[in-house]
């Protein structure tokens, strides 16, 4: 290792610590990756497709070394969108071209899986859960962790999630509720088990919304349509409303009482899936949070600027800070602090536009007439793409 680089410790191994471990790689920087769980596989699902945008996570990606591994995965197809209202009416539908690569899907977990694959798999340690971290002098940290081993390092990046133990280290905020929760419902081999939701799905990503509820299916490269249930609902509806998760046909019943009035066909994503129903509160923290730059500790993805996936944009943004930071470590080897300037300086700014997106599209979408609100934005898109790139979204 070079002598003039910073010990850098990653807190998280989703994919903004594993972008931030790869890109440094590349530029020959070694760093050790503490992740939480406890081996590559410990956890039964890496959760469902996301779409990569140019700008962040398939520059990330290029940054990486890693569009070849990409573009072999992806499924352009998986852009297809469909928009109903609860009664089941057909309002829009748009469907991809197959080479169209502005925002192709792909599945977390084989996006995971490249960037898994690419990093040496000595840099990552498995089962190592931070507890806290304390300053040291000149910018240095003690990491303390369940396990009740210490480690120091020069420096620090959290990129440990939503409920970032780093984080407090450079702000006080903390994630709020953002008014809406999701219970994740699923179905597998949907082709075979359920052909005529295969149907109804389709290619990509379906929306049924209005009355403040959205039914949300997105069909994922493994032959599964995961779908999220969108209830706006307090922070502890999740837990007061009394569906127990744990037992499957209860669940589903208690989950389909709040949609008596909405088309069979689109409770039928509900009435006929899987096993594993898993409550999801919706969290954010502050739009617009900054922070003063700290000496040898900075926060990436949702650690940093955590919001609703209303924008389909935090994964991409945690792989774009992860490149970013590596960039800004790569330029200044020895200085740790100007690279962290550097970094916290253009994320805050790229963030924000994001966050406002991601909260108005959430209001905007689960809403008493969600649908037509969504409608009326699909049309002001379609318009921006008539007039040319330069009209922008
Ligand atoms: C329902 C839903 C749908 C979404 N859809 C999209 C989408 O379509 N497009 C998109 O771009 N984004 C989407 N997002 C957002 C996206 O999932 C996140 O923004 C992204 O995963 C953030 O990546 P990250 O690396 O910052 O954090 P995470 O993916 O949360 O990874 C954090 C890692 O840190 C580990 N960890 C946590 N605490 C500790 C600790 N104390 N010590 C050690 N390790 C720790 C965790 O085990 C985990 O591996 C969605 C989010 C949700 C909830």
């Amino acid at each position: 290792m070079n002598t003039t680089t910073p010990r850098i410790a990653i807190v998280g191994g989703g994919l903004g610590g594993l972008t931030l471990a790869r890109v440094l790689q590349v530029h020959g920087i070694d760093a050790t990756l503490y992740e939480a769980d406890a081996a590559r596989y410990a956890r039964p699902s890496q959760g469902g497709t996301l779409d990569m945008h140019p700008e962040s996570g398939q520059r990330a990606l290029r940054e990486a070394g890693l569009t070849a591994e990409f573009l072999a995965a992806v499924r352009p197809e998986g852009q297809d969108m469909k928009l109903f209202d609860r009664h089941g009416t057909l309002l829009r539908e748009e469907t991809a071209q197959e080479d169209d690569m502005d925002r192709p899907e792909i599945d977390r977990g084989t996006l995971r899986d490249i960037l898994m694959d690419s990093v040496d798999p000595q840099t990552i340690h498995w089962g190592k859960y931070l507890t806290k971290a304390v300053p040291l002098t000149g910018g240095r940290h003690e990491l303390h962790f369940a396990d009740g081993t210490v480690e120091t390092c020069d420096l620090l990046v959290g990129a440990d999630g939503a409920w970032s133990r780093v984080r407090p280290l450079v702000t006080d905020a903390e994630p709020e509720h953002s008014g809406v929760n999701f219970i994740e419902v699923g179905i597998t081999d949907v082709d075979h088990t359920q052909p005529a939701l295969a149907e109804l799905v389709g290619r990509g990503s379906l929306y049924a919304l209005g009355d403040n509820k959205g039914i949300m299916p997105q069909r994922g490269g493994d032959g599964r349509i995961r779908t999220y249930v969108a209830l706006r609902t307090p922070e502890d509806w999740l837990t007061t409303s009394g569906i127990p998760y744990d037992r499957p046909d209860e669940a589903r019943a208690a989950i389909l009482t709040h949609f008596t009035d909405w088309a069979p066909e689109l409770t039928d994503l509900i009435r006929y899936c899987d096993d594993t129903i898993l409550p999801r509160p919706i969290m954010q923290l502050p739009v617009g949070l900054t922070w003063q730059s700290k000496p040898g500790v900075t926060l990436l993805g949702d650690a940093a600027h955590l919001m609703s996936p209303f924008a389909g944009a935090g994964a991409n943004l945690a792989m774009l800070d992860g490149a970013e930071l590596a960039l800004a470590i790569a330029e200044s080897p020895g200085n740790p602090a100007d690279a962290i300037e550097t970094y916290e300086k253009a994320m805050h700014e790229r963030v924000l536009p994001e966050a406002r997106t991601a909260s108005h599209h959430l209001d905007l979408m689960i809403a008493p007439d969600g649908h037509l609100r969504m409608a009326a934005l699909l049309d002001q898109f379609a318009a921006m793409d008539a007039e040319g790139p330069d009209a922008g979204r």
